[in-house]
């Protein structure tokens, strides 16, 4: 095995943690994830709800995982794509592995279903978020309002979005308002890669974070952010009139994630878009259908109309803003509640409840 136990900042060694996280927890289950995206949140989360953690990380990340005391043990891999290669060290420690943004992108789709570690989630519903028709398909039957898709280059007239497929941060969309403008950057992607054209919302881009318990039958707000995008957040700040002249082309690069509120007369709306969108997943991908975080990405018009850009079936890195709750979980619970705990107190209930099957993959 290429797994390496290494010493933990508290001083404690892993079989000590072990055992006290056992004391504690009076469980076997613990959690672990791949050290990326929000790793520190779900750990941090698993911890507090009393279960040993697990960080599976690649060297140059094995310090900053290190000195994490709710961090029980960094497994290091050489690189992300060798996660098989823990996995029976993962069984043997009855692992539950928490998906995040990374799973899929480093792993890739294939890996990440091939995962034989117990998994957090529905591996199926992948299928209906990472390919953009099949997701609009799911979203359409929700009774989401979403951006025109455009089938042909030909019909661009106006404000568009050429995206690519697959999560990437906004990386390498652009922004084009006619079928000149359309030729002239596609020549610059790659052969033969998949786009998306779709018409641009102007608005506020809002990602609302979610949490279904597939054991409550309930859903939760549990918190929302604004990306802060480069360069299209920052070209405000240069006037127009500065603009002319050079060429300047809009971005959206995701650099951070700022905290948001909304409008209170708008939440109503919020929790059904996120109702429907359970419902639906329950339709297209049954039996058990899309549960745990979730986001709904949206652009909100003048007219306060939500548009749904995108869903992402899982946890997103905007609930990293949120590790000791949000303005939502304070509304729910009486204790600090992040996205990541509330993953783990769902697993921890699960437990209890001996309905881990229903939450597993
Ligand atoms: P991630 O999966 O990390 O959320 P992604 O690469 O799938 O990112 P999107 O969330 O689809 O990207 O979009 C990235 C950004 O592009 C959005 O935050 C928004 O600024 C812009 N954008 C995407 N689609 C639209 C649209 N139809 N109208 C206006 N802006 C859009």
């Amino acid at each position: 095995m290429k797994a390496k136990a290494s010493k933990k900042a508290g001083g404690k060694t892993t079989a000590e943690g072990m055992a006290m996280a056992k004391t504690k927890a009076g469980g076997k289950l613990c959690v672990a994830t791949l050290g990326s995206h929000s790793a520190l949140q779900i750990l941090k989360g698993a911890k507090d709800e009393g279960f040993e953690t697990v960080c599976v990380t690649t060297p140059n990340r094995t310090k900053l995982y290190s000195a994490y005391k709710f961090i029980d043990e960094v497994m290091e891999i050489p690189s992300f794509k060798e996660f098989d290669s823990v996995e029976d060290e993962l069984a043997r420690r009855n692992a539950v592995v928490v998906p995040h943004g990374s799973f899929v992108e480093y792993l890739g789709m294939e890996a990440n279903k091939k995962m034989r570690t117990k998994y957090f989630g529905n591996k199926h519903i992948l299928d209906w978020e990472t390919d953009r028709e099949k997701q609009r398909k799911w979203l359409s039957m929700a009774g989401l309002r979403l951006p025109k898709q455009i089938h042909d280059a030909a019909d661009i007239q106006g404000p568009t979005i050429v995206k690519l497929y697959g999560a990437k941060g906004g990386k390498g969309y652009f922004f084009v308002k006619n079928k000149r403008e359309f030729d002239e950057n596609i020549k610059k992607l790659p052969a033969g890669e998949k786009i998306s054209i779709q018409e641009y919302i102007i608005g506020v881009p809002l990602y609302i974070h979610y949490f279904y318990s597939p054991l409550d039958k309930k859903l939760e707000i549990m918190s929302m952010d604004i990306r802060y995008e480069s360069n299209v957040d920052s070209l405000g700040r240069i006037p127009s009139k500065h603009q002319w002249g050079f060429d300047v082309e809009p971005s959206y690069v995701v650099v951070g994630n700022k905290p948001v509120v909304l409008r209170e007369s708008m939440l109503a709306e919020a929790f059904s878009m996120a109702e429907r969108t359970i419902k639906a997943s329950q339709k297209v991908c049954p039996p058990r259908g899309l549960f745990g975080p979730f986001c709904l990405e949206t652009v909100i018009t003048p007219k306060m109309e939500f548009y749904v850009i995108e869903i992402s079936a899982r946890i997103v890195a905007g609930t990293n803003l949120f590790i000791n709750g949000s303005p939502y979980a304070d509304l729910l619970y009486n204790e600090p509640m992040s996205t990541g705990r509330r993953v783990a107190r769902e697993i921890r209930n699960a437990e209890k409840q001996g309905r881990l099957d229903e939450i597993l993959d």
